[in-house]
């Protein structure tokens, strides 16, 4: 099951989706309990790459007012980066502060060895020794791995050794093992505007919702097709799902979406170069912004020089296109009039690259 909610307002968003699974019938209130969000590199959160505080923010908020006593935010950023820089550029520093928190810098921690699936890992000691670990990854693109959300986050709760290390042996591997031995309870995962090209953000694209689930291999094989991939074109997946980390997303999987009738529209204010060039074919009339993110992700997948051979016809999408009839190529349930439908509200990346795929 996947409960996904959209808006803009993220800490509160954050809250009733903790709600809307119960996640108090699985707390105790002397549970000693980790955050691990994605403090990759000292980027804020609205440039695409690190996850939202304000989203932690309702994760602390929810687990004070239960009780939760033991509560520490666990996160190392990428080799070559300081944490320390990337808590005070993302507003950590003021977050630890307000709520008393604790900061483990998974860098310095202590690590122990865990040998699986013939690999021998070292993993830090407070990320192991949780009761309660909630992983809050950003839903965005990777240069090497294509896709990087919940199974690829776990990568912070190792020192720069081991990533090192996991570069030399293939990264598909290893993050599929480090999942076989860190098991987090929950999954909270920021979709509000990562960047579909770069992890270390620059290009964001706003689509406005928050997803949370428990198994991290339904959740990314899921992901992976807003962002316009199979599951089976990430290696990762794949391997956890080889390992027993859990199951593929399929048609029989259930999604609740919570305030989809609130969904923000679409804003062009303030795109990268990148993702102006990507819009540049698309007529755009009232498009929810959830919908217009996955028609970029997908153009962004299928490369706009190839869309545009192929179409050379704009591309429709948003409420105003409802009992339209048009040539081309129309986005989501509204554009139903279109002569080739992605259908869905909103579709996924992978819905409309098979439409693209169907024009002729
Ligand atoms: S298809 Fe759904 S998500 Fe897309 S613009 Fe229409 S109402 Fe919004």
């Amino acid at each position: 099951m996947i409960n996904i909610i959209y808006g803009t307002e993220k800490l509160d968003m954050t809250y009733k989706l903790l709600q809307s699974v119960s996640v108090e019938k699985q707390l105790r209130r002397d549970m000693n309990v980790v955050i691990k969000p994605n403090l990759v590199v000292a980027k804020p959160a609205y440039e695409g790459a690190t996850t939202h505080p304000e989203i932690v923010e309702g994760i602390i908020r929810f687990l004070q007012d239960f009780g939760i006593t033991k509560l520490v935010i666990a996160e190392g950023s990428w080799v070559g980066e300081k944490t320390d820089r990337s808590i005070s550029c993302c507003g950590y520093d003021t977050l630890i502060k307000r709520y008393g928190i604790k900061f483990i810098d998974t860098k310095k921690d202590k690590i122990i060895k865990k040998n699986a699936h013939g690999l021998e890992l070292g993993v830090c000691v407070t990320i192991l020794e949780s009761d309660f670990l909630i992983n809050v990854p950003v839903l965005k693109g990777h240069c090497q791995t294509k896709i990087t959300c919940c199974l690829k986050n776990l990568k912070g709760c190792i020192p720069d050794s081991e990533k090192r290390h996991y570069h030399n042996i293939g990264l598909h591997k290893p993050i599929a093992v480090l999942n076989t031995i860190l098991k987090p309870n929950l999954h909270v995962i920021d979709g509000i505007c990562g960047d579909p090209t770069f992890e270390e953000g620059g290009n964001p694209v706003a689509a406005n919702r928050i997803l949370i689930g428990s198994d991290p291999v339904l959740l990314d094989s899921y992901c992976a097709r807003l962002l316009g991939y199979l599951p089976e074109e990430i290696e990762y997946i794949r391997c956890a799902k080889e390992y027993g980390v859990g199951n593929l997303y399929n048609s029989n999987t259930k999604i609740y979406e919570l305030q989809k009738e609130n969904r923000p529209k679409v804003s062009n204010q303030n795109q990268s170069r990148i993702v102006k060039e990507l819009t540049q074919l698309i007529d755009e009339r009232n498009a929810c912004s959830a919908c217009y993110a996955t028609l970029i992700f997908a153009l962004n997948k299928i490369g706009i020089k190839n869309f545009n051979k192929k179409t050379h016809k704009s591309i429709k999408i948003g409420q105003g296109f409802r009992n339209v009839k048009s040539a081309g190529i129309g986005i989501g349930d509204c554009t139903k009039g279109c002569e080739y439908n992605a259908a869905g509200c909103p579709p996924s990346a992978i819905d409309i690259i098979n439409a693209v795929d169907r024009f002729k």
